[in-house]
């Protein structure tokens, strides 16, 4: 067991390593020693992530008829997050070790030790100390959490002691004032999700657009959490993009939406090249307070099976509860008929919500595409690292490569990669060995190499190694464009949804 931990741990840390030696992620401020769980995006992992927010956008807003998209802004009136239940409730328990001092979330702690029960042999330990925990979960008075820490014996991995604080709650939310006077300032929060920028304009687009229920919207932006432990690189962090849509169907349909989405959006990231087997669903058995039905997409990341997108069936608690609290009223007037023949009249829409994280997603993409393999036999035997991206969401598309600089190669070679970047994101590269340059955007996940070499003086023909196979083609300079750009196009995961 602690070979396969080892294994995992290290997986996980070589691709921490890749990301950053490579142009993909890099620790926010890292001249000042970084900054905990912020994260920045390099020259290939922007690419990457705004390939994967387009993919995104575009399967929600181009290929539904019923979804159009917003971008609302970070900061809203402060009675958004008393309305949806944040300012209340959005709280984790938090325990601290006195003799370490480090922070820790009670609820994970426990979770820890009941991993530990199924890897051993006895998940039905670890079932009822779940129970037990979701059971004191609902107390106002967190002692029940403290006291199974103390009855599992839970030791702090820092310092080694069980010497516990109280369980206190935590709020998630960063606050800030607005206003240039003190006096006159007043708190007002960092979103800690997107979906409420689109609730409060639900009217706004229904009437402006001439929605008919059913419709949905969509919106991709950042979102702030404090996250008490943040760990897992850029699976939790405290500054993230989340891509969600919210769809608002009439009251009773919405376990037939919310059967339809799940389906779509597992369909979606098996488009996009994640493998069937790595991707599971997980019903959640204990409901928020505002869901009647929840499922995850769980993806399995070095570091297990864990949430890569949410899907709820979140009823009319969210626009209820701002009609409430705004005394604006949030109802839309239905002429459809009902089986009686008359029309279904005005009703608070229910919601079917699908919300996936932008950084957890690039995250499963980067895991999937890092492949460590050895090639060759005997003594020719060599490890090969690359990234198999699916050329859809690949940063780069195709490198130039001329085979040398001299004899008007490396013009031939430009002038290719000058027609090409107008169609797609194409690199140019004529330092060093033509072996090296391979090497260097097979490590980038670049799908095609194109090298220009002496025959291409004669018949304008290049080759094309594929970055996976490693094979090269022989192939016209003018059909490049048609043959790489079907390829890389987004049109082709369009085709499986
Ligand atoms: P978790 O249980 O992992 O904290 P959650 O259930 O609180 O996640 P939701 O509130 O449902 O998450 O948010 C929807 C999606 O947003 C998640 O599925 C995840 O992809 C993403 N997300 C949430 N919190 C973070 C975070 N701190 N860092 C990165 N992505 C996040």
């Amino acid at each position: 067991m602690a070979e396969q931990k080892q294994d995992t741990a290290s997986a996980l840390k070589d691709i921490i390593s890749h990301a950053k030696e490579y142009g993909f992620v890099f620790p926010s401020s890292e001249i000042y020693d970084g900054l905990q769980a912020v994260y920045d995006y390099g020259q290939n992992g922007v690419e990457l992530k705004n390939n994967l927010k387009t993919l995104w956008w575009k399967a929600m807003t181009m290929l539904n008829d019923n979804v159009v998209g917003i971008d609302a802004s970070i900061f809203m009136h402060p009675l958004t997050w008393k309305a949806s239940g944040h300012v209340d409730s959005f709280n984790d328990p938090m325990i601290d070790n006195k003799d370490s001092k480090k922070r820790y979330r009670a609820d994970q702690l426990l979770e820890g030790r009941a991993e530990e029960y199924e890897k051993a042999g006895t998940p039905e330990k670890g079932k009822a100390l779940l129970e037990a925990m979701a059971k004191a979960m609902t107390d106002d008075d967190m002692s029940g959490l403290r006291q199974l820490i103390l009855d599992e014996e839970i030791k702090c991995p820092i310092s080694g002691t069980g010497n516990w604080t109280e369980v206190r709650q935590f709020n998630l939310m960063f606050s800030t004032q607005v206003g240039a006077v003190s006096e006159d300032a007043s708190l007002i929060y960092l979103r800690p999700e997107t979906a409420q920028g689109i609730f409060v304009n639900f009217l706004n687009v229904q009437k402006s657009g001439r929605m008919k229920v059913p419709f949905g919207i969509a919106q991709i932006g950042k979102a702030f959490r404090n996250e008490i432990v943040a760990r897992n690189f850029i699976f939790r962090m405290r500054e993230f993009e989340q891509m969600e849509m919210q769809f608002f169907c009439r009251p009773g349909t919405e376990m037939q939406w919310y059967n339809a989405w799940k389906e779509t959006r597992l369909k979606f990231h098996k488009a996009i090249g994640l493998p069937a087997e790595k991707l599971r669903y997980h019903d959640h058995e204990k409901l928020a307070h505002y869901a009647n039905a929840a499922v995850d997409i769980e993806y399995e990341f070095p570091f297990g099976f864990k949430e890569m997108e949410g899907i709820h069936s979140r009823t009319d608690f969210d626009l209820k509860s701002h009609q409430g609290l705004s005394k604006k009223k949030q109802q839309y007037f239905d002429a459809d008929l009902d089986e009686n023949g008359k029309p279904y009249g005005n009703y608070i829409p229910y919601v079917v919500e699908t919300s996936v994280g932008a950084d957890r997603l690039f995250l499963a993409v980067l895991c999937n595409a890092y492949t460590n393999e050895v090639v060759g036999e005997g003594e020719a035997a060599k490890e090969r690292t690359y990234l198999k991206f699916h050329p859809s969401v690949a940063p780069i598309k195709a490198a130039v490569l001329p085979l040398v600089k001299k004899d008007g190669l490396a013009e031939k070679a430009q002038d290719i990669y000058h027609s090409l970047k107008r169609s797609f994101n194409v690199t140019y590269d004529d330092g060093g060995a033509i072996g090296k340059r391979y090497t260097r955007q097979d490590l980038a996940g670049t799908p095609f190499c194109i090298a220009v070499d002496y025959q291409t003086m004669e018949d304008n023909t290049v080759t094309i190694r594929h970055r996976d196979s490693m094979e090269q083609e022989r192939v016209a300079i003018a059909d490049l464009r048609e043959k790489i750009g079907f390829a890389v196009s987004m049109e082709r995961v369009f085709e499986q949804l």
